[in-house]
């Protein structure tokens, strides 16, 4: 894949992350991870939705008043006094968002495909006519009729709008289809794409590197992939898969991932799992005692990229699949020098007491068990 391609990404961790169900941030934390996002590189945070008033308005005037790089969006319906409220609280980009499928136009909007090309076209010019970036949000684009759908994106365009979100809202997608789909509307609008893809199926960071490779220029992430039902395509798989996998460096800081991960799961209420993609406390853990082995010669042997480049650290861990060479590095930790054989002799021990107690062992549980069999040192 070209290098100079520019992908650029939107956060929207304080808009649909928050639309999580029972997460809600205060407002100086809503304004923190703004100053964190903006730090690592993120091109557009979509803030909330000014609309609200009350809290959610004052913390996203804040925002953008806050003298960030990142580009300040608020979320409206395609109705004039939500676009105003975003334009008063210093805005300069507005994410105007309607349903295209007919499931949504029939039963939620009890409406027609005319009136919704009609909002839509009303509100974007008059957002354009107050100077600020539109993003089109086509809800539900993915469940909508394709026909219709580049009929939407036409009249967008026409509109003035300077990119569609293609909404896979009910995250039914899988990266072929969405392919075709994405490859279509560029195609054929030449519009620029937004992807936002929720994560049902599992799908949400391959349809949207799925849609980058079929055309689209942006991404909609989330820290943590935080957002409604099993939330959206998160923001540390999308920008390290773009590196590592496609070669496509968006100049992130990074080495900040966990630091923000960290800050958003204590702000949401949401521990991060262990076996979180690129940010768990998993992702440069050891145990078995082949990988721990390889690992410790050559990291690249077992690693896809150093874990510095997220923050986090390799660790070795002692358990029921360890082998002596991890038993010996952990040991030397502590400037105990086992020998191969002290080791061997050590790890069926090691072994029986993991199993007995249904986890890794501590390292002080090592240690003792070091001394229990050897005597003391010195
Ligand atoms: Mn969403």
């Amino acid at each position: 894949m070209e290098n100079e391609r520019k992908i650029m990404i939107l956060d929207t961790t304080l808009r649909d992350g928050e639309q999580t169900a029972g997460v809600v941030f205060a407002n100086h934390e809503k304004v923190r991870i703004a100053r964190l996002l903006s730090e690592m590189g993120v091109d557009q945070i979509e803030a909330g939705i000014p609309v609200m008033g009350g809290d959610e308005e004052k913390a996203i005037k804040e925002i953008c008043q806050a003298g960030l790089k990142s580009s300040i969006m608020g979320w409206n319906r395609p109705v004039i006094k939500d676009i105003e409220a975003s334009l008063a609280v210093g805005c300069d980009a507005v994410a105007i968002s309607i349903s295209t499928s007919d499931i949504h136009i029939k039963y939620k909007l009890q409406s027609s495909r005319e009136w919704v090309l009609e909002q839509m076209v009303k509100a974007c010019e008059f957002a354009k006519k107050e100077g600020v970036y539109v993003s089109v949000n086509a809800e539900d684009a993915s469940r909508s009729d394709m026909t219709f759908l580049l009929e939407f994106a036409r009249a967008a365009k026409q509109a003035g709008a300077d990119r569609i979100r293609y909404c896979d809202t009910v995250g039914i997608m899988d990266p072929f289809t969405i392919h075709n789909n994405i490859k279509l509307i560029t195609e054929k609008t030449g519009m620029d794409v937004e992807m936002h893809t929720h994560n049902d199926f599992g799908m949400a960071t391959a349809n949207a590197l799925a849609g980058v490779l079929a055309g689209a220029s942006w991404v909609g992430v989330t820290v943590l992939g935080l957002g409604e039902r099993a939330g959206n395509a998160a923001l540390e798989e999308v920008v390290m898969a773009l590196k590592f996998i496609y070669d496509i460096d968006l100049g992130f800081k990074h080495e900040m991932f966990l630091e923000a991960a960290e800050y958003v799961s204590r702000a949401s209420g949401r521990e991060i799992p262990k076996w979180k993609a690129i940010v768990g406390s998993n992702m440069f853990a050891h145990e078995s005692g082949i990988h721990a082995d390889g690992a410790l010669k050559h990291p690249g042997t077992y690693e896809a990229f150093s874990p510095e480049e997220v923050g986090l650290q390799r660790q070795i861990v002692i358990g029921k699949h360890s082998g002596t060479a991890a038993v010996r590095s952990k040991f030397k930790e502590y400037g105990i020098e086992l020998s191969r054989h002290q080791a061997q002799e050590l790890l069926p021990m090691v072994r029986a007491t993991a199993v007995s107690l249904k986890r890794s062992l501590f390292d002080k549980e090592l240690v003792y068990m070091f001394e229990d069999y050897f005597g003391k040192r010195h």
